[in-house]
């Protein structure tokens, strides 16, 4: 057997069956450097980002490793089919192929759960030379060794992906990290956190950290910006972070000198009732006194709201609208509630029968746009219909989506921010002319 593996990372589908392809996105997954670096030296290994390159069928890799993230399982799949009736190996991993292994029977050899570090990937591809692969692995989590940067560094990316720790200490209901981590998380050595910042520097000169929550440890975050200041890492970076960071006064001020500035902020809802419903332990009327604390602190943020919980109504709209357009948050990023099968608001609206697809590749399928903004409701509401979900949805956006808007929130004194931010608002009215055009065309 020749000792070569093709690792794969699909890209999606949309609705209408085409592949998603370009040349540019602002963040990648963490999945490729990892594997990469995890890989036996003995072993000879090629890397495909479908989204950028093509996949190649001809490939004389005996083993084919395929990652899916999300819904890119679809087509990860299909990639799977076309190399077993190739004879390949075909192993399947990924957050998805978790939640999914039950789609996964018939398209692969075997199943690698959790991040599997340089020990598992040895052990599992001594066994595929061997021919004594299992049905499945559980690698728990693996992140302390350096990753390989070079399997991005040709890439247009705008925020190089680093990761300093993986879960996260809360566990939201409708949360996949939450489905999988159940409030655990695991700290990477800080001193791999540096060595992969150092690596991103000398290609890039933006990172986005990856995590779920970089604040899932206030002690280790504050030693980790400690360090980044120490060792001179010169990168303008963001990061998914909870809410609470706002009365942390000392932590911003670190941040904002360790070269953080955007944070991505789930709030969700402005409806404490929602909030607690779906198990986010925040207080709402905390919100505009932490955001106000972020602003000042020199970093700007990225808001996560989403439209179709238990407590909202056809007038939750025109509120979410008058918050986000009177505090600072210079991204706002909204999605109809998806109930991703595997969480606990999945189990709870389907034992309610207030599921609208029968089949999990429905929903997996269904997504309209990459990393864009879910404006389909797949579940009935409590006091609404879908369709007056969707509708209230697109009006909100569309109300967020004005010029006026776009230019409030975009302002910075710093020119490079502010064309940052105008440039992602306008990315943010694409969206929602696409996805006008697409409402009208239904
Ligand atoms: S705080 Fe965020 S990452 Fe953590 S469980 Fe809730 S939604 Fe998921």
């Amino acid at each position: 057997m020749k000792k070569k593996i093709y690792y794969i990372q699909p890209t999606y589908q949309t609705s209408d069956g085409k592949l998603l392809k370009g040349d540019s996105m602002y963040v990648h997954s963490l999945a490729m450097p990892a594997l990469s670096a995890a890989t036996p030296p003995d072993w000879e290994k090629k890397v495909v980002l479908q989204y950028f390159d093509d996949i190649d069928y001809e490939t004389d890799a005996s083993v084919i490793a395929i990652t899916s993230m999300g819904y890119d399982i679809a087509q990860g799949m299909e990639i799977a089919r076309e190399f077993k009736s190739r004879n390949k190996i075909v192993i399947f991993g990924g957050y998805q192929a978790h939640f999914s292994s039950h789609l996964l029977t018939d398209v692969c050899d075997s199943i690698v759960h959790g991040n599997p570090g340089p020990k598992d990937m040895k052990k599992i591809l001594t066994d595929a030379e061997n021919n004594q692969l299992q049905r499945e692995y559980h690698c728990g989590i693996d992140i302390n060794f350096p990753f390989d940067y070079s399997v991005l560094s040709d890439k247009k990316i705008t925020f190089m992906p680093v990761l300093s720790s993986i879960g996260c200490i809360n566990d939201c209901d409708f949360c996949c990290t939450a489905a999988v981590y159940k409030s655990n998380f695991r700290l990477r050595k800080i001193e791999y956190v540096i060595e992969d910042l150092k690596s991103i520097s000398r290609i890039s000169k933006k990172a986005g950290f990856v995590d779920n929550n970089i604040y899932n440890n206030r002690e280790y975050l504050l030693k980790l910006l400690k360090a980044m200041i120490d060792n001179d890492i010169n990168l303008k970076w963001g990061a998914q972070i909870t809410v609470d960071i706002g009365d942390d006064l000392e932590a911003l001020r670190l941040l904002y000198k360790a070269g953080c500035r955007l944070l991505f902020i789930g709030m969700e809802t402005l409806s404490q009732q929602n909030l607690s419903g779906v198990n986010k332990k925040y207080m709402v009327q905390s919100y505009s006194q932490r955001l106000q604390n972020i602003d000042q602190s020199g970093i700007k943020v990225a808001g996560y709201f989403m439209f179709g919980l238990d407590n909202d109504t056809t007038e939750t709209p025109q509120m979410l609208y008058d918050f986000i357009s009177s505090v600072k948050i210079s991204i706002p990023i909204l999605n109809i509630l998806i109930p991703v099968p595997g969480t606990r608001i999945y189990q709870r609206l389907k034992q309610e029968h207030r599921i609208l697809f029968d089949e999990e590749q429905e929903l997996l399928k269904n997504n309209s746009f990459y990393n864009s903004a879910c404006n389909t409701c797949f579940f009935i509401p409590k006091l609404m219909t879908a369709e007056q979900t969707e509708r209230g949805f697109l009006e909100l956006y569309g109300k967020l989506a004005t010029y006026s808007q776009i230019m409030k929130r975009s302002l910075s004194f710093n020119p490079v921010m502010m064309a940052f931010l105008l440039g992602m608002n306008i990315v943010f009215r694409r969206e929602y002319l696409s996805m006008k055009r697409m409402h009208k065309m239904l």
